[in-house]
């Protein structure tokens, strides 16, 4: 079993509020949200970071940018959200599984987010 929280609830071995999924990518809620939407988009594959990603990864990338929009829209941020990607140390990442934040919701999310 893998010891990475994120693929565990790729896996389905920890739950998570899940809101898109195909293939590729990977959608749930962000458990501590800090706006009224705060959906994370993950890689079903295990990518560490925006350091580790590899050409072959672009798709990933790719699908998790394509589908930001819709989900932001189908999760009640109609009108526009902001994507985070923390990186690494400096970044600040806490879960070393690649991971986009989607946040938004009815109202603007206002300055950038101290802390995601
Ligand atoms: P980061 O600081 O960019 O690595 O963000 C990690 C995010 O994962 C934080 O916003 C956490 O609230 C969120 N998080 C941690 N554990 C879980 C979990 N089990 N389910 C959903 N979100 C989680
Ligand atoms: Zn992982």
């Amino acid at each position: 079993m893998s010891d990475c929280l994120f693929c565990r609830i790729v896996d389905g071995t920890i739950p998570a509020q899940k809101v898109y999924e195909d293939e590729l990518v990977l959608a749930f809620k962000d458990i501590h949200p800090q706006r009224p939407v705060h959906i994370l988009v993950i890689p079903k594959k295990h990518i560490t970071s925006l350091s580790t990603v590899l050409p072959e990864d672009a798709d990933i990338l790719g699908r998790m940018l394509a589908k930001a929009h819709e989900i932001a829209v189908d999760q009640g941020s109609p009108d526009g959200f902001r994507v985070i990607i923390n990186t690494d140390r400096v970044g600040q990442q806490e879960v070393p599984h690649l991971h986009m934040h989607i946040v938004g919701g009815p109202d603007p999310v206002g300055p950038m987010l101290k802390r995601l």
